[in-house]
């Protein structure tokens, strides 16, 4: 594999035409071994070989996630005897897709992973405790795996849950970092604080979360983040990725956004006209991946929302960098005349301490027009709680929604239904 760690350290000239011979590789390896693209290609009447910059590649038609869950075979480009793992995305949208990775692809999610963990300020020195799967063909943990495994650092597989299993190999064995899902590390401070764990000074200096965001869209830290810093004093990186692009975004000791990592993917942020935005201005994230053998993608809208910044790092990065996702563009809820994305929503729930826990509903009214109901774990049942809730609710988001009180059961019921792997706090019932 031809990779180099100093690429994203190069010129921004430097970089773009490493991409671009990177791009003309992936069209003609696309048109020669894609049955999905090479049918596209044809149909379209278009030449692969007229696409040389990255400007051309605006007369590429889109590939979005319908067409992978539709024509899912038709996008793999090796015999199966090639196919080493098969991953899935999570299907919180829709029906599971299947990406196959070769024993190349791998290599290459493994290079990706330890750029991020190098990025993150990770080295040989560092012992990470994983608190998050490797199993149900979940991509991230396993690239986390062999990313760890490569920069020479030691590796705790732990799982998810269960926090006191998790104190009691922190303090065994002394990791330096944990992977988790922010929200996971709250549950975690509340116990050491129940069974006094004195968590400030253990061995645990920094953390890679995933799955959630811990700031906002400015990069400052949300409700989420401050929870977890103002109590627990430890370095929290962001990471962004997913199973389609087998490549993460992830922040470097800055902590101003993720890293596009350039041998790996080219990415578009587009607006609802499928222009280019300007850096500042929300866009649908949009990839294309380099040197992906077993299912590269092409143009892929990725349906997140986010904004970037192109503007050199003080880390001495070129890389474009995209902020946390904003939204997903299919969660967008146009309620009561505002837009809202869910993890706006999430992070006013999460800042009111009246609210222990929560879940997110959307359906859409008679009218066709969308309604939210939000399912909550109060901090106490009394019409006191209600009225701040109700309060609080009004002066965040100017309109409140319907608010049905459930217990700790019927919230974690809706959060973890049966062989799911990620905690789910918005369900979406709109057609
Ligand atoms: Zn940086």
């Amino acid at each position: 594999m031809n990779y180099s760690p100093d690429a994203a350290f190069k010129s921004k000239e430097e970089i773009k035409l490493m991409q671009e011979k990177k791009l003309q590789e992936a069209l003609a390896y696309l048109y020669e071994h894609s049955p999905y693209y090479k049918e596209l290609f044809t149909q379209a009447r278009f030449n692969v070989k007229g696409i040389r910059t990255i400007e051309d590649l605006s007369a590429i038609p889109f590939t979005i996630k319908e067409n992978l869950q539709q024509h899912n075979d038709a996008f793999l480009c090796v015999p199966r005897n090639k196919i080493i793992e098969y991953s899935s995305t999570s299907g919180t949208l829709g029906a599971p897709v299947t990406i196959a990775l070769t024993e190349n692809d791998l290599e290459r999610l493994t290079y990706n992973e330890y750029c991020s963990f190098k990025s993150a300020g990770g080295s040989s020195g560092d012992i990470y405790q994983l608190m998050l799967t490797m199993d149900r063909q979940f991509m991230a943990g396993m690239a986390y795996y062999s990313g760890i495994r490569k920069m020479g650092a030691g590796i705790i597989r732990l799982g998810p849950g269960v926090p006191s299993l998790q104190w009691e190999t922190i303090l065994r064995l002394r990791p330096t970092a944990i992977i988790a899902v922010p929200s996971f590390m709250l549950k975690l401070i509340e116990y050491a604080r129940e069974h006094r764990i004195d968590f400030n000074n253990t061995s645990v200096q920094k953390a890679i979360c995933i799955g959630e965001n811990i700031r906002n869209t400015d990069l400052s830290l949300n409700t989420l983040g401050k929870k977890i810093t103002e109590t627990w004093n430890i370095k929290l990186y962001s990471t962004y990725a997913s199973t389609e692009m087998q490549t993460a975004f992830t922040e470097c000791s800055e902590c101003k956004g993720g890293h596009l990592q350039p041998e790996l993917l080219i990415v578009e942020l587009l607006d609802e006209m499928n222009k280019q935005v300007v850096p500042g201005q929300p866009g649908e994230v949009t990839i294309t991946t380099l040197g992906v053998e077993g299912m590269p993608l092409l143009r892929y809208k990725t349906g997140d929302i986010c904004v970037y910044d192109d503007s050199p790092c003080a880390c001495g990065r070129n890389t474009l960098r995209l902020s946390p996702i904003i939204g997903r563009k299919k969660q967008m809820i146009k309620y009561k005349g505002t837009t809202l994305y869910p993890p706006a929503l999430f992070d006013i729930l999460n800042e009111m301490e009246e609210v222990i826990d929560f879940v997110a509903e959307v359906y859409s009214n008679e009218m066709g027009t969308d309604e939210v109901l939000l399912h909550l774990l109060p901090e106490n049942v009394s019409e006191v709680c209600n009225i701040k809730i109700r309060a609080n609710l009004q002066a965040r988001l100017r309109v409140i929604p319907d608010i049905k009180y459930s217990t700790k059961e019927e919230i974690q019921k809706m959060q973890m239904p049966e062989a799911g792997r990620k905690v789910i706090k918005f369900i979406d019932m709109r057609n």
